[in-house]
């Protein structure tokens, strides 16, 4: 499959690392101030709001017109601002898979930027540990050369055939000491996330190692019941891994991990394109503010079109966007990209502009310890923006300060 590659990475410019904290007081004279547009922040909407950039950072917010020293006004023309997008469940896009090699990785990564996520943990599918093992130093080698990648989230081996979805059921295992030893040291400490079906043997002893070293625990894939699952949730699990998806249903009477998680006010994650979980379920997940995380699980079709892939050794094929196994019909991850499911959101499931902009990018960042760097518009943070225009559709990008072209 060949691809249309989006403007390059390098278009935005090398990020100049964690931000400053604190913005500078007084607006220098190098000072960019973005106004004319909705500015959004967690705490609500500037309308109009303004932000002054100083390098690669936020220096200050406000709202009405921005004061007369600011700095040089750059005129935004309306729309919304929002704070770039940061996807926790992603496999590939603009034709590139992040599995084949670093260059795809690379070129995927830069797809999904050009979609306003500026910063992607690399999803990685269930395949023998030796392959992940390279699949890691490839993902770890990325995070060191500030390339937008924070880290990698391992969707597999550890999951349960019953609910393994696209994932190779050949090359599911029990957790050992030695297989998570290998992937842990592999990754040079970037496994941010690793899913995990905790009925599986050694399950729940595999969270508790991982809370222990510091990885975010996310039950998926799992044919758990609710009980198994708070237990999960009770050994420090945080996350849900693309919730209602790859697991047991919310029957009324075997409610299953998602009705744990709402109960254990564990955030769960949101495949927002509405097939894979209709609006209606998708409001049953609003319970709290912050308990939502929107990501694509996007794969290397997304944003080419209809066709034949592959993920993970197995043939997919996409038909009107939706990526299904070929073998079984299964869902085989989306097409989806973060600003439609940010837009959808708003326009199908109900959020306000706040709380969708706070499950794309605050509450990501909250749960991979990122909320001091990125995630907000706030000062201090990484001038990381999207501007959406009065239609939410993605207008432009602009990552650790500069626009991307
Ligand atoms: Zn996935």
């Amino acid at each position: 499959m060949t691809a249309t590659i989006p403007p390059a990475p390098d278009a935005a410019g090398p990020s100049a690392g964690p931000a400053a904290s604190g913005g500078p007081a007084t607006p220098d004279a190098r000072a960019v101030v973005l106004a004319g547009a909705r500015v959004v922040t967690p705490d609500g909407v500037l309308d109009p709001g303004w932000v002054s950039l100083s390098g690669s950072s936020i220096a200050a917010i406000g709202s009405g017109a921005p004061p007369a020293d600011a700095g040089e006004v750059v005129d935004l023309g309306g729309g919304w601002l929002l704070p770039g997008f940061i996807d926790l469940h992603v496999h590939g896009g603009g034709g590139h898979d992040f599995t084949a090699s670093p260059d795809d990785l690379a070129a995927g990564v830069a797809y999904h930027l050009s979609r306003g996520t500026t910063r992607t943990l690399v999803s990685l599918v269930t395949a023998p540990v030796d392959a992940l093992v390279t699949q890691l130093g490839w993902v770890a080698d990325a995070v060191e050369a500030d390339t937008g990648v924070i880290g990698a989230h391992l969707e597999g081996p550890f999951l349960a055939s019953a609910r393994c979805g696209a994932q190779n059921p050949a090359h599911l295992i029990d957790p050992t000491p030695e297989a998570v030893e290998r992937l842990l040291k592999a990754g040079r400490g970037h496994v941010r996330v690793v899913t995990v079906a905790p009925e599986r043997p050694g399950g729940l002893e595999l969270i508790e190692h991982l809370v222990a070293e510091g990885v975010v625990a996310s039950v998926g894939h799992t044919d758990a019941d609710y009980d198994t699952s708070l237990a999960a949730f009770e050994r420090g699990a945080s996350l849900v891994t693309h919730a209602f998806n790859g697991m047991r249903g919310a029957h009324h009477r075997e409610p299953g991990p998602v009705p744990a998680a709402l109960d254990a006010g564990v955030p769960c994650e949101l495949i927002n394109d509405g097939v894979h979980v209709h609006p209606a379920a998708a409001r049953l997940l609003l319970r709290g503010t912050d308990r939502l995380v929107l990501i694509t699980d996007a794969i290397d079709a997304t944003g080419v079109g209809d066709g034949t892939y592959t993920l993970g050794g197995q043939d997919v094929v996409v038909s009107d966007g939706q990526a299904r196994l070929a073998s079984s019909g299964s869902l085989a991850g989306s097409t989806l990209t973060m600003d439609v499911a940010v837009r959808r959101a708003v326009t199908d499931v109900g959020l306000d502009i706040v709380d969708a902009s706070v499950a794309a990018s605050g509450t990501p960042a909250r749960l991979l310890g990122l909320g001091g760097v990125c995630g907000a518009i706030a000062p201090g943070l990484d001038a990381d923006l999207v501007l959406l225009d009065d239609g939410l559709e993605l207008s432009r990008v602009l990552r650790g300060g500069r626009w991307l072209s």
